[in-house]
């Protein structure tokens, strides 16, 4: 059965079919036939959410993946993420969870936690 894509690679959003026979068209590059392939095989996602701290001035952290884990682990890895608390200081791109459900892919600070010092 044919299905259509959404290609979320590059701004550009191009609608890429696949056919019965696997004849893949509408992107504009070939990245988005690598996309299609992967969407179809094995789609992963790169994980962007917040962690808890246990400071009151930064209530919530935010983190993501280092990389695209796959799809049908998102939910699993909520609930670790959600199980999380942050208790000190840490630098962007600190590990949060390292290896993430075995992922080889970890889960990184995108903002450093600094308290402000009086
Ligand atoms: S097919 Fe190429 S041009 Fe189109 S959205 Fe994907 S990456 Fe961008």
């Amino acid at each position: 059965m044919a299905k259509e894509f959404i290609c979320i690679v590059c701004p550009r959003g191009c609608r890429v079919r696949v056919d019965d026979y696997m004849v893949i068209s509408g992107n504009q590059c070939k990245r988005g036939e690598t996309y299609v392939l992967n969407e179809m095989k094995n789609p992963k996602r790169v994980l962007t959410t917040t962690v808890r701290t246990i400071f009151e001035e930064i209530p919530r952290a935010s983190v993501k993946t280092s990389d695209a884990i796959p799809k049908e682990l998102l939910y699993q890895a909520m609930e670790l993420i959600n199980k999380v608390v942050i208790t000190e200081e840490m630098d962007i791109h600190d590990i949060v969870i390292e290896n993430i459900l075995n992922t080889g892919v970890n889960l990184v600070l995108t903002k450093e936690i600094k308290l402000i010092k009086n």
